[in-house]
């Protein structure tokens, strides 16, 4: 056999590899991603027993949407108190409110999201179901025909920098498939999209004793702040508000500077883990950069309308 031969050889069993090896899909109906266990309880209702039921009160739970003391977590038992919470997860997604596990809601659970959760564990703010409680960012302006509703909001207790000027560095504990230059100049990018529609100053530190105010990096699996990652898909990242400024991005996500339908755009997720470091909860907008839930392929690379009265709010 010729080089030649050997070579083209060895290019075609690549190939070959490459085509059978099983790459996580984004799809809503792959079953191996971490919340694919949603999938099979399609169609649950209030009444309903059903196996893998407990997951979905994991779930909720996690996000804020379950109390700690329902004490009814880990049974696969459909009660009131389940339906209520997906009520409340409807109504901050723009759902039916059914309190049924319908396709539209277990296809918006599914999408891969950020892990701060929607209500804080006191019940005391955040999205749509805040209104309730006593913190109220829904505000409805009429302006002749024009009606515009903001659905942001603040983490809990709303936090907030007492400094404009913020000192920012990289640290990762994991190595994704981008490197580090790249997740610098995005979050570098998503920065200066905040600078532009708030009094916020960035910069890198001007010695290496300087104290950085927010801290952004690549994470995987459990990485010691008690919120561990968890592989491709599900979470895709997390961060802390004021005073706090961490802002962590899951390593082992399909990450991508231009992505395609089966990528998560880097700077998207750093825009919305920055707004999370500045403040902001998440929004109820599906448009929103705070909005939870990011799609495979999908930009959200500058702040809506809803991010920034967001922030103006915050720091008025
Ligand atoms: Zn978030
Ligand atoms: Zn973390």
């Amino acid at each position: 056999m010729s080089n030649i031969m050997l070579v083209r050889n060895m290019i075609l069993l690549v190939l070959f590899v490459l085509a059978i090896y099983p790459y996580p899909a984004l799809s809503h109906t792959d079953s191996t991603q971490p919340f694919g266990f949603l999938k099979k309880l399609e169609g649950c209702q209030k009444g309903d027993t059903v196996k893998g039921l407990h997951e979905a009160k994991q779930y909720l739970k996690n996000y804020g949407y379950l109390n700690v003391e329902s004490g009814n977590e880990n049974q696969d038992e459909f009660d009131y108190i389940l339906e209520s919470s997906i009520k409340t997860y409807q109504l901050n997604y723009n759902l039916e409110t059914s309190g049924i596990l319908d396709t539209a809601t277990v296809k918006q659970m599914m999408m891969p999201r950020c892990s701060v959760p929607d209500i804080a564990k006191d019940g005391a703010t955040s999205m749509k179901s805040g209104m309730k409680h006593h913190h109220h960012h829904e505000h409805g302006k009429h302006n002749g025909s024009l009606h515009t509703v903001s659905h942001y909001s603040f983490l809990p207790g709303n936090p907030k920098w007492t400094k404009m000027e913020l000192v920012y560095r990289f640290r990762s504990s994991a190595a994704a498939n981008v490197d580090s230059a790249t997740l610098q100049s995005a979050c570098i990018r998503a920065l200066s999209s905040w600078e532009a529609v708030s009094n916020f100053r960035f910069r890198v530190p001007t010695s290496f004793r300087e104290i950085n105010d927010i801290m952004m990096g690549f994470h995987r699996l459990s990485h010691g702040d008690g919120n561990p990652f968890d592989g491709p898909l599900g979470v895709l990242g997390h961060a802390s508000g004021p005073d706090g400024g961490e802002a962590h991005l899951d390593a082992d996500e399909n990450w991508s500077t231009n992505p395609d339908q089966s990528m998560i755009d880097l700077e998207s997720l750093c825009l919305h883990e920055l707004g999370h470091v500045l403040g902001l909860g998440h929004s109820s907008d599906t448009n929103a950069v705070m909005f939870s839930g990011i799609g495979g392929g999908q930009q959200k690379r500058t702040p809506t309308a809803d991010d920034i009265n967001g922030i103006s709010a915050l720091y008025s």
